[in-house]
């Protein structure tokens, strides 16, 4: 987390206390010389203040810092676009896309447009889950691929971008995740593995 954090080129938490800039308030922000380039410091001024440091900015300056215009990225997934998609994606059958076919079946079932009817377990540790359109009746057989939860961020941003448009089917499709193949899959436990739809798409 903490390297992920560190990535952020722009912060929206204080450098220091980690606690939320605050909009349209003095921020203080500081360039820190590094090996590898420079890491930025966005701080509450009374942070910055207070702080003890044991080195001396490569550059420092007081401005105002603004939150991030709220986009419409709360709901980057329109409900009817992804059951279009679903229905295509379960169509093609192609193994390529059995994770983002499982997310997505996973977030039209959170979205009350699907309801899990049935799961069956095979013998390679994979769940074939038996979806039913709460509308239409159209069911959905769906291989449950027990993702990995480091993997699922990367799935769901995989939907996000067939559903917007940015990427097309084939170039998803030949985005393999890492450290998901067969082999990996049949000898993870259970622990680490997305079940149900509990534990996914916040
Ligand atoms: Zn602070």
């Amino acid at each position: 987390m903490s390297q992920e954090w560190n990535i952020r080129s722009r912060g929206h938490v204080c450098t220091l206390c980690g606690r939320p800039l605050v909009d349209k308030a003095p921020v203080t922000s500081a360039l820190k010389e590094t090996d590898s380039g420079y890491e930025r410091f966005d701080c509450h001024p009374e942070c910055w203040k207070t702080a003890k440091l044991d080195w001396q900015p490569f550059s420092l300056w007081d401005g105002v810092y603004f939150a991030p215009v709220k986009e419409e990225k709360k709901e980057p997934v329109k409900k009817e676009d992804a059951g279009e998609l679903l229905r295509k994606l379960v169509t093609l059958d192609d193994p390529a896309m059995k994770n983002v076919v499982y997310v997505l079946a996973v977030l039209l079932e959170r979205s009350k447009i699907l309801v899990e009817r049935d799961a069956k377990a095979l013998d390679d540790g994979t769940v074939k889950r038996v979806y039913e359109d709460r509308k239409n009746g159209d069911t959905f057989v769906i291989l449950d691929p027990r993702l990995r939860l480091e993997n699922l961020s990367e799935v769901q941003t995989q939907v996000v971008e067939l559903l917007s448009g940015t990427k097309t089917l084939g170039e998803v499709a030949s985005s393999p995740l890492p450290g998901n193949d067969e082999a990996d899959a049949s000898a993870s436990g259970d622990e680490n593995v997305v079940g149900d739809g509990e534990h996914v798409v916040g």
